[in-house]
């Protein structure tokens, strides 16, 4: 008992409690329907707010949300990201690249989410709200991306719940307003993460 308390002190509940990073690069963005650039007050809301919504995603799992920049999984987000599996090299909200074993690294774009916000904001959205939106849409995006890392075999797109975290595609106005739950992915998650 001596011996197993003197090698767990070296750190054995570190090791049992996964990490995931999730950062912002330096972006950018404009729009006449917010009237101007996105300020350093509202990207500092923005952050919040997506970190917030992708907490909340994994509240009650076992993975740490920080701002790490070397954990296992790192989701950043960046000013645009494009599909370079399509000729047509389009952007997209989003890009996972798992390792298995070893963890993975996820790219979020700002640009794609901040318009996405914009086009599908409710008639009469005030300008906070439209902030809020974008924030909520990035912090969406990375708890997808994250599920990607995560469960890099598992066929999380066949949730048709248009609000799921799971669902296909961010073109949708459930992605930035309203709420969002999981759905076939959770337990899928729960076994992996207890594992
Ligand atoms: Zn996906």
């Amino acid at each position: 008992m001596a011996v197993l308390a003197v090698l767990c002190a070296g750190g054995c509940g570190r090791s049992h409690t996964l990490e995931a990073g999730f950062w912002f690069e330096p972006v950018t963005f404009q729009s006449k329907v917010i009237d101007g650039a996105v300020t350093a007050a509202d990207l500092a809301t923005i952050e919040a707010v997506a970190r917030a919504e992708l907490t909340q995603a994994f509240r009650g799992l076992p993975i740490v949300i920080s701002t790490r920049r070397d954990a296992t999984f790192r989701v950043r987000v960046v000013q645009e990201v494009r599909d370079r599996r399509m000729r047509g090299n389009w952007g997209v909200a989003g890009e996972s690249f798992s390792m298995p074993g070893l963890g993975g690294n996820s790219a979020v774009s700002f640009l794609f989410l901040a318009s996405g916000a914009i086009g599908y904001a409710p008639a009469g959205a005030s300008r906070r709200e439209i902030i809020e939106a974008i924030g909520r849409g990035i912090g969406r995006t990375a708890a997808h991306e994250l599920a990607h890392l995560l469960l890099p075999q598992a066929p999380i797109h066949d949730s048709k719940d248009i609000r799921s975290y799971e669902f296909d595609s961010a073109a949708r106005r459930e992605h930035y307003y309203g709420e969002m739950h999981w759905a076939l992915a959770r337990p899928w998650l729960e076994e992996r993460l207890r594992r």
